[in-house]
């Protein structure tokens, strides 16, 4: 479990912004779930054989020894959500953001209390659901300046009966190279032989250089709907590489999947994964309706900004000092009125007295733009000086009068920088 401290916090604040009005300009909607479910919803979505359900899980008895578990991610809940209150009556556009929990070996960009933002739009089937999704992933990166360094991938993986026969292609297939295989891939073997695909393993890859093919074993209508999605991300200029491989660890899978990994961030490099999911609300009961989402790992996705060194400063605009007790009340309501008349301005006051020069230390150190100060010359003359700690300009002495003009000219040069 990792904190996240006030020097990060100012850069997942701009993400979070970022996300919430790239969403919201595509027409989706915020979801807020609940962080526990019962562990039976996980097993049947996710699927029993893998990694999530296998091995990362939090479970836990509750008091009255109901299993619960803290959702490892997002899709089974909020697909949970959607079939309890209805909401799949029209198509639905929904997003959520927050903490995830899995029980991994902690490592750079692997935590076991994770962030995901996870985007679902349920009720449409055809490929321009999956388009749209990917143009909007693409437009979150432009937004945060992450875009040249995000590569898409994407796959068709037919549907679980197309799977199922491939599936046996597969394990004949394999069977016949059991000693060459990596350990894991040999226990993948029976229990969930698609994700050997997947594996990093140099040998293996070797091996799966002569394996059957899955799209061998998927049907016309899925390939042209999968053609028709390509047709589109041309269309919006969007790069990609077909990777005939990638098939993604959930069970709830099929036809598109897609990943958006990097080159930044060494071997947790997918930053953000999904698919549709067209049988999944009709396996929580409800009416059979076509799905798909994705969803952003954040901590990847603030490392990878962090590599691009895209900062953002949690600096304020000013550090207000005070000459003396007489000084700090005359500055009170004038504080104010100024935070009132710009919200947006962030004016930290110094407590706790001290000396000019005690405070201008603190003031320096702050990394604030401006000190605004009140002097006993100033606070006789109703004005105020404005001394600049980083920014490249003269100390004034205005009349109180004018400090309004002064700061929207401020607040201009923040909002251009
Ligand atoms: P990986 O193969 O890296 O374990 P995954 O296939 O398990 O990823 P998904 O379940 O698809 O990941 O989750 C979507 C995204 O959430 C991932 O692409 C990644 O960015 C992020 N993510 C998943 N697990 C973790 C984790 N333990 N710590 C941080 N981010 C994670
Ligand atoms: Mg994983």
């Amino acid at each position: 479990m990792v904190d996240i401290l006030p020097e990060d916090t100012p850069l997942w604040q701009s993400m979070e912004t970022a996300a919430l009005e790239v969403l919201s300009s595509y027409g989706y909607e915020e979801v807020r779930l609940p962080i526990i479910e019962s562990t039976d919803l996980f097993a049947r979505s996710i699927g029993e054989v893998t990694d999530i359900v296998e091995k990362e899980m939090y479970t836990f008895a509750d008091r009255n020894d109901d299993s619960m578990t803290l959702r490892p991610e997002g899709t089974a809940g909020c697909v949970r959500a959607v079939v309890q209150h209805n909401l799949a009556v029209t198509p639905q556009r929904l997003w959520y953001m927050g903490p995830m929990f899995r029980y991994e070996r902690p490592q750079k960009g692997r935590q076991r209390q994770f962030h995901q933002l996870g985007v679902e739009a349920f009720g449409v089937s055809s490929p321009d659901q999956d388009a749209e999704l990917i143009a909007l992933c693409r437009q979150f990166w432009r937004r945060l300046g992450v875009d040249d360094a995000l590569q898409l991938e994407i796959n068709t993986i037919g549907s679980a009966a197309d799977r199922a026969c491939y599936r046996d292609a597969l394990v004949g297939y394999l069977s016949q190279h059991v000693d060459q295989l990596d350990e894991d891939s040999q226990r993948r073997l029976d229990s969930n032989p698609l994700r050997i695909l997947d594996s990093k393993n140099s040998d293996t890859q070797q091996i799966l250089d002569n394996a059957p093919v899955l799209q061998d074993y998927i049907d016309d209508d899925t390939r042209a709907e999968f053609e028709q999605l390509l047709a589109y991300l041309n269309a919006l200029g969007i790069e990609y590489v077909v990777n005939p491989r990638l098939v993604r660890g959930l069970d709830y899978y099929n036809k598109t999947v897609f990943e958006w990994t990097t080159e930044h961030l060494g071997a947790q490099s997918t930053v953000c994964g999904g698919g549709r999911y067209d049988t999944l609300v009709e396996t929580f009961g409800g009416k059979s309706t076509p799905a798909a989402g994705f969803a952003v790992g954040l901590e990847r996705l603030t490392l990878l900004m962090q590599a691009l060194d895209i900062t953002v400063s949690p600096a304020a605009d000013l550090y207000v000092i005070t000459a003396n007790e007489a000084a700090f009340r005359h500055s009170l309501p004038r504080l104010d009125g100024l935070r009132r008349r710009f919200p947006e301005l962030d004016i930290v006051q110094h407590l706790g007295g001290g000396s000019f020069k005690s405070q201008f230390k603190r003031a320096d150190k702050s990394g604030a733009a401006w000190a605004l100060v009140y002097g006993e010359a100033e606070v006789a003359a109703e004005q105020v000086t404005l001394k600049p700690l980083r920014a490249d300009a003269e100390q004034k002495t205005i009349a109180d009068t004018e400090l309004e003009v002064f700061l929207e000219e401020v607040l201009n040069d923040a909002q251009s920088a």
